[in-house]
């Protein structure tokens, strides 16, 4: 683990830029909209390209199961400094997450996945790493419709 300072302005489109063709294989719509003022941040980057490699992949399968390879869009966001945290969200308009599996989504093994294909490993992974950094992740999600992950990170 290595601590330095992390401009997300170009850190973001670089890690997005890796599921760009899986996206387009799949006829998906990405998005990136990071705003200008987005402050640098103290972390890893091998861990926080881990985390939203995560996210981005969790999108990806949501679409997919959802959609097919149709009308599925996603969008990466990053917007700061709010009371000295910086905000990246992904929103996806995917298969959407039940309301009792919420509450579940965070630990380890729990998974939605067939058999052979879901961990359940990856929020989990995600959730300490955020939680080691002293940020929050927290999920909004409605079945049918799609989900947001938002991570909040400490500005620095
Ligand atoms: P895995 O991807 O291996 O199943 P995760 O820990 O990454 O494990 O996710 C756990 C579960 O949370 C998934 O199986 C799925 O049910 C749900 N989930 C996570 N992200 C999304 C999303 N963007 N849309 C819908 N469901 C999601
Ligand atoms: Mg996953």
């Amino acid at each position: 683990v290595t601590i330095q300072e992390v401009d997300l302005r170009s850190f973001i489109p670089e890690i997005t830029s890796m599921i760009a063709k899986k996206a387009s294989v799949h006829g998906i719509d990405l998005k990136q909209d990071i705003a200008k003022d987005t402050p640098e941040i103290q972390g890893d980057p091998g861990q926080l390209q881990q985390v939203l490699l995560n996210l981005y992949n969790n999108a990806l399968d949501a679409i997919v199961e959802r959609h097919g390879a149709k009308h599925g869009k996603m969008i990466i966001k990053a917007e700061g400094n709010k009371n000295g945290k910086v905000e990246i969200s992904v929103t996806d308009n995917g298969i959407g997450i039940d309301p009792e599996h919420q509450k579940n989504i965070f630990s380890p093994f729990f998974t939605t996945k067939t058999v052979g294909k879901g961990t359940g490993l990856g929020l989990s992974v995600c959730y300490g790493i955020i939680d080691n950094m002293g940020g929050t992740m927290k999920v909004s999600s409605q079945k049918d419709v799609g989900t947001t992950f938002t991570v909040s990170l400490p500005v620095g």
